[in-house]
């Protein structure tokens, strides 16, 4: 329970952080206002899923509904540490999951993504790797670049960069069999939802692909 909490206030921080940067609004310097009135919010009202309910899913002020990603990130932030801890007894895990969250609700909002946002938390991601112990798999970066370096020069147009370069920073993290499955398990899914002519944020189905992934290798 205590990191289920814990959890949910990473995903209200996550929350804030994405909507920022996606606004270009400073993050580091604004407080949190309501979108639609502009009020400052009280730290009572800011607390993870307790407020959204105390507050019936409104705005103290102007009763303008407050968006359901908010509570639906937090509440999925806080399963997923919970589930980091009990089944992989990992922060890196939990830490990797979460990024990738993050840069899906945002790949999903503006079908774009902050490329600080990716790289910051990506090379984080693999210093942190690195100091648990682990060895990068450096065979499967090799054969990441020969292969995402191929796919950028033929169809860089179509393929984000962003998906790209998230394949590239997880591959090292990889044992090369099963970041060849990340990469189908996510086309797979990917294809059942795409409709033509509409462009697909990838990202969300990479992270899910990344979860099956991490399963199965663990
Ligand atoms: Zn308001």
């Amino acid at each position: 329970m205590f990191y289920f909490l814990l959890g949910s206030i990473f995903g209200s921080f996550g929350h804030v952080l994405v909507s920022r940067l996606t606004s270009r609004e400073n993050f580091l310097t604004g407080r949190s206002r309501c979108d639609a009135c502009q009020q400052q919010l009280a730290a009572y009202d800011l607390l993870p899923i307790v407020s959204y309910f105390i507050l019936r899913g409104k705005c103290r002020h102007c009763a303008t509904l407050i968006p359901k990603s908010i509570l639906l990130l937090e509440i999925f932030s806080g399963l997923l540490l919970f589930f980091s801890l009990s089944c992989w007894h990992s922060w890196l895990i939990f830490f990797w999951l979460f990024t990738a969250l993050l840069l899906s609700l945002e790949d999903f909002w503006t079908q774009q993504v902050d490329l600080r946002l990716l790289l910051i938390s990506q090379i984080i991601l693999l210093i942190a790797y690195g100091f648990t112990g682990s060895i990068w798999h450096l065979e499967t970066l090799g054969l990441a670049v020969i292969f995402l370096g191929g796919l950028f020069l033929v169809a860089g147009r179509k393929i984000g960069l962003a998906d790209l370069l998230l394949l590239l920073f997880w591959s090292p993290l990889f044992h090369m069999e099963h970041w060849l499955m990340l990469i189908i398990v996510a086309s797979l899914s990917g294809l059942l939802f795409s409709r033509a002519n509409q462009p697909l944020p990838f990202i969300p189905f990479l992270s899910f692909a990344l979860v099956i992934t991490l399963i199965i290798a663990k």
